[in-house]
């Protein structure tokens, strides 16, 4: 049902439609630049290092060293970042870039997510389209976040019978996808996807469908699983009373019949599967809040994005809060247990990725990162962990540790610049001085000016 939601949600979206002048981003400012007296924060360990000068040159860290003892370069732009907090850029690891109906909303999307520091975007909304927008984002055509590319969602209507199942993944894997979005195939023909990607070395993740099931995703080695899926349903496993019950919407359905000590046991075999989870915490918590979804759409961010998505997502909260399986009751045991299972994976050493799933569900691009974040310092991580999940964790997602997600001589200068240190408060990464996207310096003023620019393209 989430599938159909998705699909109406989608359609909304492609209806308000107008098309773009090419935007060319000047790379000549992010050629060379100094950010002198800096605290940075590597993301190695949880360390400050204090008065830092950090050279950035053709879009890379080329030095980090002790302010004085660092030469800065001639013709270098030089930023004074004396007591500010330098941190490597977030990642959106379930996002959800719009289509080709609408490409100034698309890229709006794009600037939005750089706009509060997110430089980098795992897309999990697939279309041909975005492999255009990543590209373009790549050689500097498109102010943008790294993006990998997520194949359509696989459903019945891709994959219908195991013997296609080869055919469609060698084709994505031949399109150029990053990925492919699991959505709702049946488990033969997830075994069989499962089997070819594997040869081919395509990724799958996403949501795990139904009749597949937890143990056999992690069986299989679907690299991640996004909003917690199947979990709950694993946790009812061996009460017979559940199996006559609907799981509903994330297991809110049978989340009465949770056995909260088979929580290890999930633990223990997502850590043995090497799996990732991108909990997407925003995702249920907004659906299920006591707040109105007219109100949320009054939250300040909300000005940024079009009236026909807005409408989505109220007549979705309206939908999900009138559902029998998703009461208050339910919807806040499901949050609560969820908060647990998030806290209790990332203590016993299991693989976490940040993910708020923008633009769905409220979550507007970039702003939502910040929502996530707090759920998921409210689970009981520390401000340290979290920015780890957000920072580091995609780089080794990606397998690409040694090109971003710490700041490090070498790494992609993809940076955000703080007025405070997010250690002691995780709202301080909302306070941001400005954002530099692989090299490319945007000031707080030149982002506030562009999110005008958006604003009154969706002005009502
Ligand atoms: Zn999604």
């Amino acid at each position: 049902m989430i599938n159909n939601l998705l699909l109406i949600l989608l359609f909304a979206v492609f209806t308000a439609c107008s098309d773009p002048e090419p935007q060319t981003i000047s790379l000549e400012n992010g050629s060379l630049t100094a950010f002198t007296g800096a605290n940075v924060l590597p993301m190695t360990d949880e360390v400050v290092l204090e008065n830092q000068t950090v050279i950035i040159q053709d879009g890379r860290i080329s030095v980090i060293g002790d302010t004085g003892e660092v030469e800065i370069p001639d013709g270098a732009e030089v930023i004074d970042a004396t007591g500010k907090y330098l941190m490597p850029g977030l990642a959106e690891m379930h996002g959800h870039v719009p289509g080709p109906n609408n490409r100034q909303y698309a890229k709006d999307v794009l600037f939005l997510y750089i706009s509060n520091g997110v430089t980098t975007v795992r897309n999990m909304a697939g279309h041909p389209y975005h492999l255009e927008l990543r590209d373009r984002v790549d050689n500097g055509e498109l102010a943008g976040p790294m993006l990998f590319a997520a194949s359509p969602w696989l459903s019945p209507n891709n994959i219908s019978e195991p013997a296609e199942a080869e055919d469609v993944v060698r084709g994505y894997k031949e399109a150029g996808f990053d990925l492919m979005k699991i959505g709702s195939i049946s488990l033969e023909s997830y075994r069989a996807m499962a089997e070819v990607a594997h040869e081919i070395d395509l990724p799958f993740a996403g949501h795990i469908p139904e009749e597949v099931g937890l143990v056999n995703a992690l069986e299989a080695r679907q690299a991640s699983i996004d909003h917690l899926d199947r979990y709950v349903e694993f946790l009812v496993a061996d009460n017979p009373e559940a199996e006559s019950v609907s799981p509903g919407f994330f297991g809110s359905g049978v989340i009465d019949y949770v056995d909260e000590e088979r929580i290890d046991e999930a633990i223990r075999l997502t850590i043995e599967a090497g799996t990732w989870n991108v909990p997407t915490l925003s995702l249920v918590e907004h659906l299920e809040s006591p707040e109105s979804p007219e109100d949320m759409i009054r939250w300040p961010e909300m000005r940024y994005m079009p009236q026909s998505v807005l409408d989505g997502w109220v007549e979705s909260k309206h939908n999900f809060q009138a559902r029998d399986d998703f009461q208050p009751d339910a919807a806040r045991k499901l949050v609560e247990l969820r908060q647990k299972l998030t806290k209790e994976l990332h203590d016993a050493g299991a693989l976490i990725a940040l993910g708020s799933d923008a633009p769905q569900f409220f979550n507007v691009p970039g702003f939502s990162i910040h929502h996530e974040l707090r759920m998921m310092v409210d689970t009981g991580l520390t401000p340290y962990e979290v920015l780890v999940t957000g920072t580091r964790n995609a780089g080794i997602y990606f397998d690409m540790a040694d090109e971003f997600g710490t700041l490090e001589e070498g790494r992609q200068a993809d940076i955000i610049v703080l007025n405070a240190n997010p250690f002691n408060d995780i709202e301080h990464v909302r306070n941001q001085y400005g954002v530099m996207v692989r090299g490319v310096w945007w000031s707080r003023d030149v982002i506030t000016q562009r999110l005008e620019e958006i604003a009154a393209r969706n002005s009502r």
